[in-house]
């Protein structure tokens, strides 16, 4: 039989970044990363159902003090890990990509701290490197220091503070391990899975000392080559192109349509009503719960918890802007100093086309401040409760008196799943009780950053075409 001749209904749940690689993955006839038949041998009737006006979820980028394009979540993905770039390729954005400036962070301990060389998400490889920072106490170098005489620490709590403070001692995850960690995921690390940043969890798992482990491997030299991508239109050029893609690809892209029901019919899934042979779920976990809050996986779904964060980006007069603080790309608050500010990033020493240009007030810079994380919430507060916050404690820190000329306040309810220790068996038992027809992506489940859940969406796409080959065989 032509398998191709029978078209397979698929509906993906959620317009974010996974939903549309998935959809993309689909429909699309070139291969994805993770090395799937480039040469679809069956044809799937792709319909994209997104509950808000506009596609994109956390990836929202708009016009800002005169810029045309400043992204109000991510402003880029890693580009190590091939999923995000390979689909910016595929999409005919490769040569689009650009790469922030690399400047040095700092962590903000009595004063802005350059952070200090020879860490892994700031877990030290070579503790020689910490001795001249002023970030950790004389007592807090030697208890690190002490890391290559301790006997093994046990995995098996799975959570990056324990391991942390167990090895090297309450300040250097406080200081460092945690403000570099949680500040990616709005994360309490001593509640974040170890296991769920690879990066940490080889290194651990690779032998008892940390330091003795990095000694005998030392981590390959930086290369001169970019760590982070972004298309030059900002992330949502991103969204917009893929969503154009999967139109001319012949996929449905519904916005303002928000899944309320999901039923099983027999033959496949009803979404409203509409029938159809297999569904991606790319919503948040919350609201994949709620659609199957019939079935027994519900209650794990629900289980996975979220942060809230308020990005509060800034413009303010470049000529304000003191020469001590050029180079510097922005800084983390680790959370003994935090009042709502957990990070600000000094967006137009990253972005070069991030500078506002002089409407008669002079050039302006770009900053953006994110308030809130897990364990610190924010969404109780009003607009002007939180831009004063952010202008206050900024100001404080960078000993600048900061007066904008533009603000804008971007809320992000459930922004961050929270991967708490074993999250990777709760989703292994999510995945084994899913019933027929149904997958999972997105970021609540093998990864948050951008790569990761594209990567979850083709494999997503990859699992459907498997199975739909099979049962057409
Ligand atoms: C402030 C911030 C900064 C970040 N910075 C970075 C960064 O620099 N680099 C990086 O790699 N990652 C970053 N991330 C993480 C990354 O952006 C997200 O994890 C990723 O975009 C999530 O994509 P997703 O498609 O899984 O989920 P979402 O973007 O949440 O998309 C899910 C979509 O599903 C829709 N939906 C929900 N329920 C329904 C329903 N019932 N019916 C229809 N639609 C529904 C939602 O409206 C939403 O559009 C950041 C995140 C935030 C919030």
């Amino acid at each position: 039989m032509n398998a191709s001749a029978v078209p397979t209904r698929v509906a993906v749940v959620g317009g974010g970044i996974a939903g549309l690689a998935a959809a993309h993955a689909l429909l699309s006839p070139e291969a994805p990363a993770d090395g799937s038949p480039s040469t679809p041998d069956v044809a799937f009737d792709v319909t994209v159902f997104e509950a808000q006006d506009r596609l994109g979820g956390k990836i929202r980028t708009s016009p800002f003090a005169g810029i045309a394009a400043v992204d109000e979540g991510p402003d880029a993905f890693l580009a190590r890990l091939p999923w995000a770039t390979g689909f910016a390729r595929r999409l005919g954005l490769g040569d689009s990509l650009v790469s922030p400036a690399r400047g040095s962070a700092a962590v903000w301990w009595h004063g802005l701290q350059p952070i200090p060389e020879g860490l892994l998400l700031g877990l030290p490889t070579d503790v020689m490197k910490l001795a001249r920072t002023k970030l950790i106490s004389w007592p807090g170098k030697i208890r690190a220091a002490t890391e290559v005489l301790r006997g093994a620490t046990s995995l098996e709590s799975d959570s990056i503070g324990a391991y942390v403070r167990a090895r090297f001692g309450d300040e250097v995850h406080e200081r460092l391990v945690d403000p570099l960690v949680g500040s990616i995921y709005a994360a309490d690390t001593d509640r974040f899975s170890l296991t769920a940043v690879p990066q940490l969890a080889d290194l651990a798992g690779k032998g008892r000392s940390v330091l003795m482990t990095a000694r005998r491997a030392p981590a390959p030299a930086a290369s001169d080559g970019p760590v982070f991508y972004a298309p030059a239109g900002g992330l949502g050029q991103l969204v917009d192109v893929a969503a154009a893609r999967i139109v001319e690809l012949g996929g449905d892209v519904r916005v303002g349509a928000p899944c309320t029901t999901l039923e099983a019919d027999g033959a496949g899934w009803r979404v409203d009503g509409e029938h159809f042979d297999a569904v991606v779920l790319a919503c948040p976990a919350a609201q994949a719960a709620r659609l199957l809050a019939a079935s027994s996986v519900a209650a794990g779904l629900s289980r996975i918890e979220y942060a809230d964060v308020v990005m509060v980006t800034l413009a303010v007069p470049a000529a304000a802007w003191p020469e001590r603080l050029r180079g510097l790309s922005g800084y983390l608050v680790p959370k003994p100093m935090q009042h709502l500010v957990t990070a600000a990033s000094f967006g137009s020493q990253k972005w070069t086309h991030w500078r506002a240009p002089d409407t008669g007030s002079g050039e302006q810079v770009v900053l953006r401040i994110s308030l809130g994380r897990d364990g610190l919430p924010v969404m109780h507060l009003d607009d002007e409760q939180l831009v004063a916050a952010a202008l206050g404690e900024v100001s404080t820190q960078i000993g600048v008196d900061l007066q904008p000329t533009a603000v804008r306040l971007t809320r992000w309810q459930r922004a961050f799943p929270q991967y708490r220790p074993h999250h990777h068996r709760t989703v292994a038992d999510l995945a084994a009780d899913l019933p027929d027809g149904l997958v999972l992506a997105g970021a609540s489940y093998h990864g948050i950053g951008i790569p990761a859940c594209i990567r979850s969406a083709e494999q997503a796409a990859g699992m459907l075409r498997q199975r739909t080959r099979a049962a057409l065989a």
